[in-house]
């Protein structure tokens, strides 16, 4: 009996991040604190718990680690992660500076222009565990930058 459920629990975790979460379900201890990057998929993606915000995590381009801010992406590229946790952080995948437009008072998307719709994108990207590809596909060739 033993032997049978150790397989089935085997089959249940095919992906890292299933078995992140199983991991995080039952090792509590494994899951505080720093916030590694997946295996597989993109460093800029949530952590095992993407409805839970300030996870950290050392990102490939900045000295300081990278806070994770699900409820405030970036509304530039889609990132969740900033350096910093005022209102003066600084996109950790961009640069971009959430102090300057785009978020109000209240840290919701401001109702003018298009922030709302980029908001609502970049957060249902976070909800399936995935951070929004940037550049966006059809720009690459223009937006190398950094
Ligand atoms: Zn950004």
């Amino acid at each position: 009996m033993v032997h049978a459920s150790g397989k089935v629990l085997v089959k249940a975790v095919a992906t890292p991040e299933a078995l992140a979460r199983v991991l995080a379900k039952h090792l509590p201890a494994a899951a505080a604190g720093e916030a590694p990057a997946p295996a597989q998929g993109s460093v800029w993606d949530p952590p095992a718990r993407p409805d839970k915000a300030g996870a950290h995590r050392a990102l490939p381009n900045r000295a300081e680690p990278a806070v994770y801010w699900p409820r405030m992406p970036c509304l530039r590229c889609g990132c969740p992660w900033w350096i910093g946790e005022d209102w003066d952080a600084k996109c950790g995948r961009c640069g971009w500076d959430c102090e300057t437009d785009g978020y109000d008072d209240d840290s919701q998307p401001v109702k003018t222009g298009n922030w709302r719709a980029k908001f609502e994108e970049f957060t249902a990207h976070l909800k399936q565990g995935k951070t929004a590809p940037w550049p966006p596909r059809n720009s690459v060739g223009k937006a190398a930058r950094r």
